[in-house]
């Protein structure tokens, strides 16, 4: 495999360097851009395999940035931010952070994040897994499409992680934490109704009756199961 190509966003040179330094030094090739035009700019042209994104930057801001670059990539982000009150935001249902860092941080504790979404990446990507039938359920995790009675619907990428995880093992209950561990991947506190959300919705996209679910089942007391 190519050497992972990392670009990081930060208008704080000394923070940005040191994380390139260590970023270099674990096996990365790193580019540093240093406001949020000059990023969308970059982005617009090439996505590396990975972005580090620092929240409060010239121009454009990192949570305009995520939102945009979601419109169009899946590409791991995990956010640098110098303020505890945007954990929620960026941790939350709002945006699809892989994971983030609180300033000061320790650029080591940065490149272990970045390993760990490279891990799962890899693991994702090399699985190379086939298409799961459940009756008129296809799920295809190549083409991460859904089909229900021959009609596609639309998921969100956590939703379709969710429900890829919970059919993938039928029957298996997960309870909230295993969920928000396994599909979010965050390694800090999130709310735990997170889960729960997202579940709601999924069963409106996939299930006949969202109030009396037959397919995605909670099990009260412990979490929620696949029925297939
Ligand atoms: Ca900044």
């Amino acid at each position: 495999m190519q050497t992972p190509e990392i670009l990081i966003v930060e208008d704080e040179p000394s923070i940005a360097e040191v994380v390139e330094l260590y970023l270099r030094r674990a096996g990365y090739r790193v580019q540093i851009v240093r406001d949020g035009n000059a990023a969308l700019e970059m982005l617009d042209q090439h996505l590396p395999d990975l972005l580090i994104l620092d929240v409060m930057l010239p121009g454009v801001d990192g949570f305009y940035i995520l939102r945009w670059l979601r419109d169009r990539s899946d590409l791991p982000v995990i956010f640098i931010t110098a303020r505890r009150e945007e954990v929620d935001r960026i941790a939350g249902l709002e945006l699809g952070a892989d994971d983030y860092v609180v300033k000061p941080f320790s650029p080591q504790e940065l490149v272990s994040r970045v390993r760990a979404v490279m891990r799962r990446l890899q693991r994702e990507t090399s699985n190379n897994e086939k298409p799961l039938t459940y009756d008129d359920l296809t799920i295809d995790p190549q083409t991460r499409l859904v089909t229900l009675a021959g009609r596609e619907i639309t998921l969100t990428s956590r939703e379709f992680d969710l429900l890829w995880l919970l059919a993938l093992h039928p029957r298996q209950v997960f309870n909230r934490q295993q969920l928000l561990e396994r599909v979010w991947g965050i390694s800090e506190y999130i709310d735990p109704s997170t889960v729960t959300v997202h579940l709601r919705r999924l069963r409106e996209k996939i299930e006949l009756d969202a109030s009396h679910p037959t397919r995605l089942v909670t099990v009260w007391g412990v979490g929620y199961k696949f029925e297939p």
